[in-house]
């Protein structure tokens, strides 16, 4: 490739791209054509040559710039070199730094807080002749700022009209704040009026004080009366007022409590006093007052009228077992002293009575008073008479065999025996437990033995039954005259004594001495 054919290449290059044939395009089109066959031509390699030789600042504006020929690297560096003249540059530089100030002043004032403080420190920092990396310092902290700065707290003021985040002024302007916020208010101011008012009605003395009706009237017509500093005073006052009261009902309420208490448990104590019975009442009425016990606290009258109910009845109560107690008490009198009376009967009768109970001879007393006769009749006339003593054998051992009514019947069998072998003017008892006595008239040892011997006799033979068993019974007899002894004493004693020989000598016999 010829000079010539690189120049002609580099001339219809430049008609392609519609350029004129300036040095500076002649040479760019004749550079490229020369490159693109390979060709080195120093003159091409010039702005390299030259901006290699320049600091890498420089070289990258050459780049950026597009720097490619030498005209345009003159023009550069010319233009740098004006730009690098002293007066021009701190003047530059001056009025941009003025400028920064003004619109950090600006930024100082624009309502934000970090804004604000960040724009103070940055206008001190201009100030100071800050080093470049301090500015760069500050310059990071604003790119914080922007980045990280969030608005949507203005959405919050949507509830009072639009919101223009762009114009913060006309968005203020236009919400309807004020007239909310005073709705709000008056609002509140009247419902603060029913609490207060409410609040001063006493809540436990019965009636309300003039003053406080007065001032509760006052509010309740004129709630914004509140605002105004005046009634505080008034309201202060009239709050220890209703709580002056209120103590004075406690305490009159407390103290007529403690008067229906008193009377109760005076109650409680007449009545453990006067019955065992109470005892369920008293349990039923004390889980009563501890069921009012909840209601009391709250209300004391409710309890205090339970109270006095509950005393009431407790009093009525008292007073109906009292009469009770006196109506019974009473009655238990007369009832003692008719048992008196019977005893004594008793008694009487008892004394009268000759008749032994069980079988229905004479009893002991009985022959205490026939003794007594025919001793008389004896001492008087010389009537003589015998004693005969029975006793039946081993009575015990029926008793403890057969049971005790079978010996009284056996008793009472031998009570018919004895009568059916007397004669009628013969005199027979009991003389006590299984002994029977006979005072035989007109009759002596002898005739005493025969009488006794026969009864004997008939004992043995008897057939004794009881419940549909036979009781073998015999009988022991001891025999005696009067004529014989110096005393109604002594014949007494001898038949006893004869019947306790009959009885050693082995019972079921007839013992004397003719
Ligand atoms: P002995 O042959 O020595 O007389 O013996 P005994 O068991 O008959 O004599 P003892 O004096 O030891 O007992 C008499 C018993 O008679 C004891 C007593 O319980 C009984 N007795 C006395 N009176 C009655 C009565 O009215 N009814 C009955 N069932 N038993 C009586
Ligand atoms: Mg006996
Ligand atoms: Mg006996």
């Amino acid at each position: 490739m010829t000079i010539q054919s690189i120049i002609k290449k580099s001339i219809k290059r430049l008609e392609l791209e519609g350029k004129l044939l300036t040095p500076d395009f002649y040479a760019e089109a004749f550079c490229k054509e020369s490159k693109k066959v390979g060709m080195a031509v120093e003159d091409c390699n010039h702005v390299d040559k030259y901006s290699k030789t320049l600091n890498k600042e420089f070289q990258k504006e050459l780049t950026n710039y597009r720097i490619r020929t030498m005209s345009e690297l003159v023009r550069f560096l010319i233009s740098k070199l004006n730009r690098t003249n002293s007066t021009v540059c701190s003047e530059a530089l001056e009025a941009q730094t003025i400028f920064t100030k003004r619109v950090l002043q600006v930024i100082e004032v624009l309502h934000n807080k970090e804004a604000t403080l960040l724009a103070k420190k940055s206008i001190s920092l201009l100030d100071s002749r800050a080093s470049a990396s301090q500015i760069e310092q500050f310059r990071q902290l604003w790119v914080n700022f922007i980045t990280t700065y969030d608005d949507t707290f203005l959405q919050k003021l949507k509830i009072f009209g639009s919101v223009d985040s762009s114009d913060l002024k006309s968005t203020v302007e236009n919400l309807t704040i004020g007239a909310k916020l005073s709705e709000v208010g008056s609002f509140d101011l009247s419902r603060v009026a029913a609490f207060l008012v409410s609040s001063l009605v006493p809540s436990i003395a019965s009636s309300v004080n003039d003053k406080l009706a007065l001032l509760s009237e006052k509010i309740k017509n004129n709630p914004s009366l509140l605002d105004t500093t005046g009634v505080e005073d008034e309201i202060k006052s009239a709050i220890s007022l209703r709580i002056s009261l209120d103590k004075q009902s406690v305490k009159e309420m407390v103290k007529s409590l403690d008067v229906v208490l008193d009377k109760l448990s005076l109650r409680l104590i007449d009545m453990i006093e006067q019955s065992d019975n109470s005892t369920m009442e008293i349990q039923s009425i004390k889980s009563e007052l501890e069921s009012y016990s909840d209601e009391a606290s709250s209300n004391f009258k409710v309890a205090h009228k339970k109270l006095f109910t509950i005393a009431t009845a407790l009093e009525e109560n008292t007073q109906l077992l009292s009469k009770d107690l006196t109506t019974h008490s009473s009655e238990v009198h007369i009832l003692s002293q008719r048992v008196h009376e019977l005893e004594r009967e008793l008694e009487d009768v008892r004394q009268e009575s000759k008749e032994d109970f069980l079988t229905k001879l004479y009893n002991k007393r009985a022959l205490d008073e026939f003794m007594g006769i025919k001793e008389a009749e004896f001492e008087r006339y010389g009537r003589n008479f015998s004693v005969v003593m029975f006793d039946l054998d081993h009575f015990k051992a029926v008793n403890d065999n057969f049971g005790h009514d079978a010996g009284d019947a056996v008793l009472s069998a031998f009570a018919k025996i004895l009568k059916k072998e007397t004669r009628s003017v013969d005199v027979i008892g009991r003389f006590g437990g299984e002994e029977f006595m006979a005072l035989l008239s007109e009759t002596d040892t002898k005739g005493g033995a025969i009488f006794a011997e026969k009864v004997r006799k008939h004992v043995q033979k008897a057939r004794f039954m009881y419940k549909g068993k036979r009781i073998e019974v015999t009988v022991s007899c001891g025999v005696s005259e009067r004529k014989k002894h110096v005393s109604l004493k002594g014949v007494i004693n001898s038949a006893d004594e004869y019947l306790y020989k009959a009885k050693k000598d082995g019972r079921n016999q007839v013992a004397y001495k003719i």
